[in-house]
């Protein structure tokens, strides 16, 4: 029989759970369709066992060099099958929180797969939702005044490249390695190859990068690219940029080679493993799209500001919508649209500032305009800079390479963009976050006094030098 429901969210990953809440707290009968585990790919494909095993990296790292610390350690070994069961803890944990949450809150969740079908005999409601289970239970069929797409997506690779998931893997699969491998090719130095490849040189893998854009990170800041480039050279990860990987040289024996155009020459590239890394495609197909108006343009399905879909009733969220692809995005679009579904006139979200981090060691976060973008805006702008090396804190951590960069309007002193490279600036981004909502200005930083020592006195000293007021420059 079917059941009739305010909302059906197809997908239970970080955006469609989230909304989820947000739909129970505002009073709306919720039901969750999901065809693997509630958390989806954030929680157990992505930023979770990711930083799980970063950590991992970063402590193995770290012990190594322990002696510089005053801490004499000897025999540092590296129990990978450990790091992994460690890594699988923080995601069970995590996962049975987000079951608690779906109980606590009432949502209804189907494990199955969800699957928008004709526009409904109760017009003006979007279409009844068929589950098909895997078990082969009969299809439940749910009826939903609104629906929510969250279906998320999955990685991409180059045409002719194609992924076998152990000689050529992608983030998927390198997640659940044994193993690690002696050497690696990573095709993409955005940000996940770029994770990964600082993760796998700290665990003592050696690197191979091969981006395809004139430098690493290309959405970054441009003095945050070559900070970083210069950081993963010191660490001995080999960057090839602007390399145009050939997918039709791919050879496999117990090793991978694969060529690259470089500076119009042909160069050959060999490791035990390739990761693949070059972006992620949205999971559109087999939900019933084809049965709606809805449109798809490029591969992600078109939304409104509030996050309706050409069918009003039917709105997508996260990253099958493309754009930015980040957990926060997915569940603050997630909150957006149930909160208009709910009439509760939300604002439309402001893109520009939400932070941006990657989890490297040195980490990298941003917010706001790169100094490349606010130019092509049009502003006039005065930037700022402060390194780390003068920082008291940054030198008790051992690691004091990287800065904080703040790019003001000269016009109206408002900040356009923060750019931090270096320790612990992925915590530290929700200050620059908080400024550019409340359109502060640098002297506004420059005058919240930072406590000594800690790591956040960059960013107080990169807003003062805006006016060439740093005082430990
Ligand atoms: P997803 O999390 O992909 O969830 C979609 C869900 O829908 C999945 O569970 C899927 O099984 C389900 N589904 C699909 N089709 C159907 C169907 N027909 N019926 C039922 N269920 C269906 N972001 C960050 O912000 N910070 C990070 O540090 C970070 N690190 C990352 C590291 C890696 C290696 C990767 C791959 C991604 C990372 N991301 C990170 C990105 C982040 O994981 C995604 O942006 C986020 O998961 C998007 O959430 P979503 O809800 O849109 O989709």
């Amino acid at each position: 029989m079917a059941e009739e429901y305010d909302l059906v969210i197809l997908g239970g990953g970080t955006g469609g759970y989230v909304a989820a809440i947000r739909a129970s707290q505002l009073g709306l009968k919720t039901a969750v369709v999901e065809k693997k585990k509630l958390g989806g790919t954030c929680l157990h494909a992505g930023c979770i066992p990711s930083k799980a095993l970063l950590r991992s990296a970063e402590v193995y790292a770290q012990t190594k060099k322990s002696e510089e610390f005053g801490v004499v350690t000897s025999d540092v070994k590296l129990d990978f099958l450990k790091v992994q069961e460690r890594k699988q803890k923080i995601i069970d944990q995590l996962h049975g929180g987000v079951q608690h949450l779906m109980k606590q809150g009432k949502i209804d969740v189907f494990h199955g797969t969800g699957r928008i079908l004709g526009p409904s005999i109760f017009s003006p409601m979007p279409g009844t939702i068929s589950v098909e289970f895997e078990n082969g239970d009969e299809n439940a069929m749910l009826i939903p005044k609104n629906v929510i797409v969250a279906t998320g997506s999955r990685p991409r690779s180059l045409p002719g490249l194609e992924i076998d998931g152990t000689l050529v893997m992608t983030s998927d699969e390198a997640l659940q390695l044994e193993e690690l491998p002696k050497s690696i090719i990573i095709v993409g130095g955005g940000v996940i190859g770029i994770e990964w490849a600082s993760m796998l040189s700290d665990f003592g893998v050696e690197v191979t990068v091969l981006e395809y854009a004139d430098r690493i990170l290309p959405t970054e800041d441009k003095e945050i690219s070559k900070e970083m480039q210069r950081l993963m050279k010191k660490h001995g990860v080999k960057v090839v940029t602007g390399a145009k990987v050939l997918p039709e040289t791919l050879v496999k024996s117990d090793v991978v080679t694969i060529k690259a155009e470089h500076k119009g020459v042909e160069k050959s590239f060999t490791a035990e493993k390739m990761l693949v890394s070059v972006g992620r495609q949205a999971n559109v197909e087999g939900i019933g799209i084809e049965n709606t108006d809805i449109v798809v343009d490029k591969g992600f399905i078109l939304t409104n500001d509030y996050f309706q879909t050409k069918e009003s009733h039917i709105y997508a969220i996260g990253d099958v919508i493309g754009g930015l692809q980040l957990a926060h995005v997915a569940s603050h679009e997630g909150i957006v649209a149930v909160e208009h579904i709910a009439g509760e006139n939300p604002s439309p979200i402001d893109y520009v500032s939400i932070s941006k981090c990657v989890y490297s060691s040195p980490e990298v976060a941003s917010v706001g305009y790169t100094e490349e973008q606010a130019k092509e805006k049009g502003f006039e702008i005065k930037t700022g800079k402060f390194s780390f090396r003068a920082i008291g804190k940054a030198l008790v951590y051992g690691e004091s390479d990287g800065f904080v960069k703040i790019i003001a309007n000269k016009e109206n002193d408002d900040i356009l963009g923060v750019h931090m490279i270096g320790p612990h600036v992925t915590d530290m981004i929700s200050e620059a976050g908080l400024a550019l909502v409340l359109d502060a200005t640098p002297w506004e930083i420059g005058h919240t006094i930072h406590p000594h020592p800690s790591l956040s006195e960059a960013i107080g000293e990169a807003a003062l030098a805006v006016d060439g007021k740093a005082i430990h420059s």
